[in-house]
């Protein structure tokens, strides 16, 4: 029994030890890391995210009543609310997000019954990995599966995303969420965000000798809150300015001879990140890993100077996973903390994580949580 199927396992038991009866299933669905294309989702442009091999479990049952209920083993707090009243607002906190996913399918509307929810997750919330998707898309899932809709994935990772925009009241974009509907194993996600195209790209696997390390930095960023609201306005700003629908349609040059100040750093981040974005690409069809190395180099240096969205530890932690032998590292994430991903031989993981931890110690900085992971397969019923 893997550790996904175990904790599957426990939620089942917890679920009928709570609410007495059995779920109908149990449904999981992954974070994601993504690869390149930072804050480029919202601007219409290109993102390579992969889904990760931890995901966010929930137990589901329908109820002979109209209630709505859900809880989490991992945080406090019970929701209770009738399919009627299920609108924007009428619920927050964490089961908005829940909550938020049923009335994103439009569980009101179509008379559903009631549900049971019980949810838990591998995937540590806040640290820039998408607990948050992994939550609405799992429960999506989930509700769709039992109510016998058969809406495309693609679909239902836009009904995830509505949860978290209009009920959770936070302006994601769609990648998350396309990540945890469609990843697949050993591969990412090129996904083009306007016309939500998508091709897997193969990433380097098992028999590689490399492995994809994840460094949780632990400072949490706030989504709801600052920055990522206000870089998103500026990049709408900057596209006006430059009398287009979106930064995705703008090119370099007008963004150096238009824009000026702020606008001029915000756009050329988003140009060259969506550039970035197909040269990696290209890098890892061909295995060429120092190309790669390049490109990531060139996104961290545009989102610490141009897009300013980095912050001391992420640039100490990819500094420090370079010296210690990764061939590319990057903060990935909307930013302001959370994660790094770097590409590594498999035999340089131990001395790199003992690196950064001792790099952070010197600066009296939190422990970073440091994990191998492997790129996985997207939202599933486990059992
Ligand atoms: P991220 O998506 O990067 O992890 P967000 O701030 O977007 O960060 O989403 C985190 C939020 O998602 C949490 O604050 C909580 O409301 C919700 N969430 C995530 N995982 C769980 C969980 N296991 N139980 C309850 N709520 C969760
Ligand atoms: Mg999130």
């Amino acid at each position: 029994m893997n550790d996904r199927d175990a904790l599957a396992a426990r939620l089942a038991t917890e679920f009928r030890a709570r609410l007495g009866r059995p779920p109908a299933g149990v449904w999981a669905a992954p974070g994601r890391v993504n690869l390149m294309g930072e804050h480029t989702d919202y601007n219409d442009g290109l993102v390579l995210p992969f889904a990760l091999d931890s995901a966010t479990l929930v137990a589901v049952a329908p109820r002979d009543d109209d209630l709505l209920t859900c809880l989490s083993l991992d945080r406090p707090g019970v929701a209770a609310l009738r399919t009627g009243d299920l609108r924007p607002g009428a619920v927050t906190g964490w089961p908005a997000y829940v909550l938020g996913a049923l009335w994103a399918l439009g569980w009101p509307q179509a008379r559903q019954p009631g549900l049971d929810i019980v949810v838990t997750s591998q995937v540590p919330p806040g640290a820039g990995l998408s607990s948050s998707a992994a939550l609405t898309c799992a429960v999506t899932l989930a509700a769709a599966e039992l109510a016998g809709l058969e809406p495309d994935r693609t679909t239902l990772a836009a009904a995830a995303r509505r949860a978290e925009t209009d009920m959770v009241g936070a302006p994601v974009g769609i990648m998350d969420q396309m990540a945890a509907m469609h990843g697949q194993t050993d591969h990412a996600l090129l996904l083009d965000c306007r016309s939500l195209t998508f091709e897997p790209v193969p990433l380097p696997g098992q028999d590689s000798g490399l492995a994809l390390l994840v460094v949780d930095t632990r400072i949490s960023h706030a989504h709801a809150d600052g920055g990522y609201a206000q870089r998103r306005t500026a990049c709408e700003d900057a596209a006006r300015t430059l009398g287009v629908q979106a930064l995705r349609d703008a090119t370099l040059t007008a963004v150096e001879t238009t824009l000026v100040g702020e606008q001029r750093r915000i756009a050329r981040h988003v140009v060259t990140e969506i550039e970035r974005v197909r040269t990696a690409v290209t890098a890892l069809r061909h295995n060429d890993l120092t190309g790669l190395g390049e490109i990531f180099a060139a996104s961290q240096a545009s989102m610490r100077d141009d897009f300013r969205i980095s912050c001391p530890e992420l640039d100490l932690a990819v500094d420090t996973l370079l010296d210690a032998g990764a061939l590319a590292a990057r903060m990935t994430g909307g930013g302001f903390g959370g994660c790094t991903i770097a590409l590594l031989p498999d035999a340089a993981v131990p001395t790199a994580t003992t690196a950064v931890t001792a790099a952070f110690k010197t600066r009296g900085l939190t422990p970073p949580r440091a994990f191998k992971t492997r790129p996985s397969h997207g939202a599933t019923r486990v059992c």
